[in-house]
């Protein structure tokens, strides 16, 4: 399945749902957490409908390895200061157990000058 027509995710993808955008490229999209945790709190998600982490396989590798070497880039674009005195923080939630609300793959970015609010 390309899109679940059910997942809001997929929604804010097709601009069903609105964002703030970071970045589109043909395969993924960037933006703002609705509820930010630091100064600098985006999502970085690919456009494929993949519940988790857990659903990734072989035909994935060059999505995923986009993916995540643009979230350093985007980091810096989003007003991260430079590693290592500033830096960025990647998290994922994977699960129930995992911590995940949102079942469209999806890494967490945040960055920013301390104290954040959470994490
Ligand atoms: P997780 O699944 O990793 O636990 O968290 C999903 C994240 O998506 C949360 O941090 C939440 O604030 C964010 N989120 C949920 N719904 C929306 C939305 O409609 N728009 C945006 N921008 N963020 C959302
Ligand atoms: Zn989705």
């Amino acid at each position: 399945m390309t899109h679940d027509p059910n997942c809001i995710f997929c929604k804010i993808v097709q601009g069903q749902i609105p964002s703030k955008k970071v970045h589109e490229d043909e395969h993924i999209y960037a933006f703002h957490d609705i509820h930010p945790w630091a100064p600098v709190h985006f999502l970085l998600i690919p456009k494929l409908h993949i519940p988790s982490f857990a659903q990734l396989g072989p035909e994935h590798v060059t999505l995923m390895g986009h993916m995540m070497t643009m979230a350093p880039k985007l980091a810096l674009q989003e007003g991260c200061n430079p590693y290592p005195q500033g830096g960025f923080r990647i998290v994922s939630n994977n699960g129930a157990e995992g911590g995940q609300e949102v079942q469209h793959l999806h890494v967490h970015v945040m960055g920013g000058p301390r104290p954040w609010l959470r994490g």
